[in-house]
């Protein structure tokens, strides 16, 4: 299945793109499908399940599935504008979604987390439900949150059905690494130009270099507010925001000329720590390839741009198109998701994505771009997701730094080598998957284990 580079990187908002954002995207659908099939409902509702419900808190599913039921779509949310039609929502206890009649609607008691019940399909499960007068249910549809932003009905992820409207016919389809490497042998062609043509099967280039563009903004303009603010995040873990203090430390150093090598590894943090401290206050982000690991992938061209000598943005789009091959390949062949896989699929995904990406444009042929995702990968196998509270914070915000400065040092470690390894990219994918099948579910954004349930209450 074809996955756009803008299917893997959704510009949206946070925490979570599984529990925030698909969430809301899933309201949307259900509300396409009530038009679809022309039903007459007097109320509307919807219960969440497994990690959603577990989680769900922390994560703001609920007020994400209000406000998809409301009408709004996470690439134009405004948070401010959001508030204000909930406002309106919880005095008026109704709804009326562009193009529906209005709709009885509590937002305090219309959204249900269920605990008791997980749903075969998925771990991230939600029901919605259409009523009549009477409160008989008239209609109702299942929606699984895949990882990513990625949303599924419980048929479509039963046949596995392509929830992309994208055309499937690309000229270069590779369905795996291996083929991948093929197709670059056979045609001369670097991954990030097999990926750009096969992005033109549905999109013009001049769109796709725009999209690229915006996709860049909206992550690089994440970095500089994530610099700038100062303060506690929301949710109840009272965990201050570091970035922005690191930042202003390590610039006094840089004027003074007495860093050591190592602080590095700082510069990259203080990046991808802006970044998911942004996520974790709510603000626009871009899914790479989930909110959770959103920083590591900006962290790591923010330090090729900045600490790389001749570094060009020119670079950008070959960075971000052979990191959303390179997703791609993850997505389809195993997971991004927490809730599916732990933090391997979304930290562990992030950092093969930038190492793929810092190699490329470093100068990597193909075979090292390949041994760069694979090293990047390999070293995170295993992960858990055991986020405290439930909120996208501990041990997120850290762990993306730590995930950019992977992904340098794989990038790094493949470039001396000559792209022979004794552990493929396919083999670690694989590896990946059959480990995330055999992780105990406490492990598995649950919140239910791990770090989640070892720190003193305070
Ligand atoms: S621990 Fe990893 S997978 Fe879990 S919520 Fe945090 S970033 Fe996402």
């Amino acid at each position: 299945m074809f996955l756009s580079i803008f299917d893997i990187f959704k510009i949206g908002i946070g925490p979570s793109s599984s529990h925030t954002m698909g969430p809301m995207v899933a309201a949307g659908k259900f509300l396409d499908q009530l038009l679809e099939h022309k039903i007459k409902a007097v109320s509307l509702s919807a219960s969440l399940h497994g990690s959603l419900a577990f989680t769900g808190k922390g994560h703001h599913t609920d007020y994400a599935t209000i406000m998809g039921l409301i009408g709004f779509k996470p690439q134009t949310f405004n948070s401010n504008v959001a508030q204000q039609a909930l406002d309106e929502v919880s005095q008026t206890g109704k709804i009326q979604p562009e193009g529906h009649s209005e709709y009885l609607f509590n937002p305090n008691t219309a959204i249900r987390f269920d605990f008791e019940k997980s749903l075969d399909g998925h771990a991230n499960g939600m029901i919605f439900y259409a009523y009549d007068s009477i409160g008989t249910i008239l209609f109702e549809e299942t929606y699984y949150s895949v990882g990513g932003g990625f949303v599924q009905t419980a048929s479509e992820l039963a046949s596995g059905i392509s929830h992309s409207k994208l055309k499937n016919t690309t000229p270069y389809p590779f369905k795996n690494a291996s083929e991948m490497l093929e197709m670059c042998v056979s045609t001369g062609k670097s991954i990030a130009e097999l990926k750009s043509e096969n992005e033109q099967a549905n999109i013009n280039k001049s769109d796709l270099s725009q999209g690229i563009n915006k996709i860049w903004d909206v992550m690089n303009n994440c970095i500089e507010e994530g610099l700038k603010k100062e303060g506690i995040l929301p949710g109840g873990l009272f965990v201050k925001r570091r970035a922005k203090g690191i930042h202003e430390s390590l610039r006094k150093e840089q004027s003074r000329n007495i860093a050591p090598p190592h602080i590095i590894n700082d510069w990259m943090s203080c990046y991808a720590m802006a970044v998911n401290e942004q996520n974790a206050a709510g603000a626009q982000i871009v899914t790479a390839p989930t909110n959770g690991a959103a920083g590591v992938i900006p962290a790591t061209l923010r330090y090729y741009l900045d600490h790389v000598p001749s570094a060009s943005i020119s670079k950008i789009p070959e960075f971000l198109l052979t990191a959303a091959a390179i997703g791609g390949l993850i997505k389809n062949n195993a997971s991004i998701s927490g809730a599916e896989v732990g933090c391997q699929g979304e930290v562990g995904s992030a950092a093969a994505m930038a190492a793929a990406g810092l190699c490329a444009i470093l100068g990597g042929t193909p075979q090292q771009v390949e041994n760069a995702a694979e090293i990047a990968l390999e070293h995170h196998l295993g992960m858990t997701c055991d986020p405290i509270k439930g909120l996208v914070q501990a041990p997120c915000i850290e762990r993306n730094g730590l995930g950019a400065i992977k992904a340098v040092s794989a990038a790094s470690l493949a470039l001396r080598g000559d792209g022979i390894h004794l552990v493929s990219l396919d083999a670690c994918i694989e590896t990946m998957r059959q480990t995330g099948i055999d992780m105990n579910s406490k492990y598995k954004e649950t919140s239910l284990g791990g770090l989640a349930v070892n720190l003193p209450e305070c």
